[in-house]
């Protein structure tokens, strides 16, 4: 947990959020700024701040957003349109909150490639 981190605040529910889902180790929310119809942001409970920081150890965990997405992709019935997952990076990317979040938009058809 890092101390002045907003998604550390969400996932310990210190913060309050629209929660999609949860388990052990993985908290997904509506973004509050929803760019699509479906804009979900999964992220770990344990901070880590960007891909640039996420070690060996922390493989299994990274696998998890992702079948958390999957799960989610298909409880809103949308795995068979299609959606799109992304990890902003950095500056050049755009990335505005340093806890690591997959975002999951949906429901529309997503332009490529992205601005
Ligand atoms: P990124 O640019 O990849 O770092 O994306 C950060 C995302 O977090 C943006 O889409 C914001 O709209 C979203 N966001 C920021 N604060 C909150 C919050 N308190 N609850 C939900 N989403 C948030
Ligand atoms: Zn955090």
């Amino acid at each position: 947990m890092s101390d002045d981190c907003i998604f550390c605040k969400i996932a310990s529910g210190e913060m309050e959020s629209e929660l999609v889902y949860e388990d052990d180790s993985v908290v997904a929310f509506s973004d509050i700024n929803p760019v699509a119809p479906h804009h979900i942001l999964i992220i770990p409970r344990k901070h880590i701040a960007s891909i640039n920081e996420i070690g060996e150890g922390e493989a299994k965990l990274i696998g998890r957003l992702f079948l958390a997405a999957g799960k989610l992709a298909k409880d809103l019935g949308v795995d068979q349109p299609g959606y799109r997952c992304v990890i902003n990076t950095n500056k050049d990317a755009g990335q505005a909150v340093f806890h690591i979040h997959l975002h999951l938009l949906a429901g529309r058809k997503l332009g490529w490639p992205p601005g």
